[in-house]
């Protein structure tokens, strides 16, 4: 039966507050584990089954697919949809409202996949980033506007905290655009899958505290320059700003948005060393 008609025939209302926009086109669905890279080998957690078009075709390839879903109304709907598959589980609750480091420690080395709800999408990510220390990747359906953010190049207006934060742990690409028409119902605006495969391409850092307090610094204020943001953000005087910037071969006067995440690492780093120095 095709997706439509089993949600018609189940009565279901879609729920905005939810970023309910379903996928069924199964050349995508398809198309978007195999961006993940899934194999028999993969345990997924994905975050928003919906009526499970996406959790069927991860289901198919993975080891293990554990699933968040917050609307209960779809348990009957879903019921349907992943019968017979005995390898994906469906937890009806919010995904931000979970125990994150049970989750992980439940799970093991794991990767993300989601056609993620909108209005939750930098939260989600960030909570991998910051937290996930068996994440091993994400493969996120995200609106374009946002999958440009977290791929943009430095020295681009797209750039920002979120796509330097994302970077430390490996470097995003945009892999695929995917037009409005494909979804139900149809959102105003287009999407893009984003992957960034966090065991390759990424770069550690000292003190991940400090990358964080550089980061934000550096986007605090894009009109201003790094040297005043790292004032205000270290309580450094002017001269102390100059010398840091200098050693970290800088030059003068750029704003925070020029450089680099490696170059932001780098400068987190000697911050750190001073730091850990002055202690
Ligand atoms: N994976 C499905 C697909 O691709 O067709 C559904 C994707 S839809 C964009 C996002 C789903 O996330 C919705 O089913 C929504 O109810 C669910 N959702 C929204 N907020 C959530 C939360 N905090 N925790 C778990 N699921 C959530």
């Amino acid at each position: 039966m095709e997706l439509r008609e089993i949600l018609q025939g189940s009565g279901f209302s879609f729920k905005k507050k939810y970023g309910q926009n379903f996928l069924s086109d199964g050349n995508l669905l398809a198309a978007i584990a195999e961006d993940a890279g899934v194999t028999s080998d993969t345990t997924v957690l994905e975050i928003g089954a919906g009526a499970g078009a996406l959790t069927r075709a991860l289901a198919e390839r993975a080891r293990r697919v554990v699933s968040y879903e917050i609307d209960e109304s779809l348990r009957p709907i879903l019921a349907v949809t992943l019968a017979g598959l005995k390898n994906a589980e469906v937890r009806f609750s919010d995904f931000e409202k979970c125990d994150f480091a049970a989750l992980e420690e439940e799970l093991g080395e794991y990767l993300v996949v989601a056609n993620l709800p909108y209005y939750i999408t930098t939260p989600v990510i960030m909570r991998f980033v910051e937290e996930g220390k068996r994440c091993r990747g994400i493969t996120v359906m995200v609106q374009e506007e946002v999958a440009e953010r977290l791929t943009a190049r430095e020295g681009t207006p797209a750039y920002g905290a979120v796509t330097a934060a994302l970077a430390r742990r490996g470097r995003a690409q945009l892999v695929r655009r995917v037009p409005r028409t494909l979804f139900t119902p149809r959102p105003n605006v287009d999407s893009a899958v984003v992957r960034a495969d966090f065991t390759a391409g990424g770069f550690s850092v000292a003190d991940e505290r400090v990358y964080r307090a550089v980061v934000r610094a550096a986007f605090s204020s894009r009109r201003k320059t790094l040297e005043n943001n790292l004032m205000a953000a270290f309580s450094m005087t002017r001269e102390e700003a100059k010398a840091l910037l200098a050693e970290a071969q800088v030059s003068a006067g750029v704003r925070g948005e020029a450089l680099s995440p490696e170059a932001l690492g780098h400068l987190a780093d000697l911050i750190a060393s001073k730091k850990s120095a002055a202690k």
